[in-house]
C-alpha cells in the first residue's frame, strides 16, 4: 500500500539570523519527513513586519541551503498572505468564534492579580458578551471551546488542555492590524496540507490553541481546502530545546549566535551531540544527511511517549 501522506515544514520567525537551535529544529523536521519519504516546506513567519528583516530571511535560506536543507516548492512567505488571513478570520466570525475586546493589557493585569508570578495571564472574558458600553476594540478574540483540548505528542504524550483555564479567549487580530501567531500558524498549516509538525519544545503549550483554531477553520478555509479537508489535525512531535553551556535556551533572546559559517558538517554534528547522538562521520552534508536519516527512524522510535 502507498504509504500516509506526509508534509511537514519549517516555520522560522526572521528575527534574526538562524542559530543553532534553529539549526536543529530545521534538521529535525527535515530527517523526520525524509524518514517517512515526505514533503518539507519552509515557511517564513515574518508577519510582525516590525520584528523580522530581510537580512535575516537570506541568512535563514542561504543556511539552510548550505546545510543541504533543501525544501520542496516555493517558500510560504506570510507577509504576502494577508488576505488568506482576513478570509479566515471572517469564516471564524461567521461561526461566531470571534469577538471584539475592549479591554487594555493593564485590565487584563489587574484581572490575573492573585496568579503567582510566571504563570499565564488568562483572559477573563470580559467583553465575551459584548463590549462595555462606549469602549473601542483594542484586539479580536478568539472564543475559546468549553471542552478540554486534548492532543498527543510524540514524545511529551497526551495532554488535556483546558483552554479557559490556561489562557481563555485568546487574540486572533490586535487593534493595530497586526495578526496573532495561533491564527497564522493554523491557516498556512491548513492551506499547505501539513499533516506533521516537528518544531520546538518551547510551542508546546501552544498547540492546544492552535488545534482548536484548526477545528473551527478545518474544511472552512476554501473549497479545495474544504475537498480535502480530515477531522484530523496535524500530528506533533516537540523535540527538546538545545540549551546553551550556561543551560538557557538558545534562542534569540538570550543572544545566541548565528550558525558559524565555515564547516556545515561541524554545525550539524554539534547539533546532533545536542540531540544526544554522537557524531556522524562524513565528510560533506549530502553523505552526513543519508547517514542521519538511517539514525532519525531509531531516534523517532525511541522517543515515543508510552
Ligand atoms: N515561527 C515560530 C518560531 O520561530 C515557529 C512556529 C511553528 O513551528 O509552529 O518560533
Amino acid at each position: 500500500p502507498a504509504p500516509a501522506p506526509y508534509i511537514g515544514r519549517f516555520a522560522p520567525s526572521p528575527t534574526g539570523p538562524l542559530h543553532l537551535g534553529s539549526l536543529a529544529t530545521a534538521l529535525g523536521s527535515f530527517l523526520d519527513a525524509k524518514v517517512h519519504h515526505g514533503q518539507w516546506l519552509l515557511r517564513i513567519e515574518d508577519i510582525d513586519e516590525g520584528r523580522c528583516d530581510k537580512a535575516s530571511v537570506e541568512h535563514i535560506v542561504r543556511t539552510l541551503k548550505r546545510h543541504g536543507l533543501q525544501w520542496q516548492g516555493e517558500v510560504w512567505v506570510q507577509s504576502q498572505r494577508h488576505s488568506v488571513y482576513e478570509t479566515a478570520l471572517k469564516h471564524l466570525n461567521i461561526l461566531n468564534l470571534t469577538y471584539p475586546c475592549a479591554c487594555t493589557r493593564k485590565e487584563i493585569d489587574d484581572a490575573n492579580s492573585q496568579r503567582a508570578l510566571g504563570e499565564n495571564r488568562i483572559y477573563p472574558g470580559t467583553c465575551r458578551q459584548g463590549m462595555p458600553e462606549g469602549r473601542e476594540a483594542r484586539a479580536i478574540r478568539f472564543r475559546c471551546p468549553t471542552e478540554p483540548i486534548q492532543w498527543h505528542d510524540h514524545r511529551l504524550g497526551t495532554f488535556n488542555d483546558d483552554l479557559n483555564a490556561s489562557s481563555g479567549d485568546f487574540v486572533l487580530k490586535r487593534g493595530d492590524g497586526f495578526w496573532a501567531y495561533h491564527l497564522v500558524v493554523v491557516v498556512d498549516d491548513l492551506a499547505s496540507k501539513v499533516t506533521h509538525i516537528v518544531r520546538g519544545e518551547d510551542l508546546a503549550d501552544t498547540t492546544a490553541r492552535q488545534i482548536a483554531v484548526w477545528k473551527a477553520l478545518q474544511g472552512g478555509l476554501d473549497a479545495q481546502t474544504a475537498a480535502q479537508a480530515t477531522l484530523i489535525p496535524p500530528s506533533y512531535w516537540h523535540l527538546p530545546v538545545i540549551l546553551a553551556e550556561d543551560g538557557q535556551k538558545l534562542s534569540k533572546q538570550t543572544g545566541a549566535l548565528a550558525v558559524p559559517e565555515h564547516d556545515p558538517v561541524l554545525n550539524l554534528n554539534t547539533v546532533w551531540q545536542h540531540f544526544g547522538l554522537g557524531k556522524i562521520k562524513a565528510t560533506e552534508v549530502t553523505q552526513w544527511l543519508e547517514l542521519a536519516t538511517l539514525v532519525w527512524a531509531n531516534y523517532r522510535a525511541a522517543r515515543a511517549a508510552r
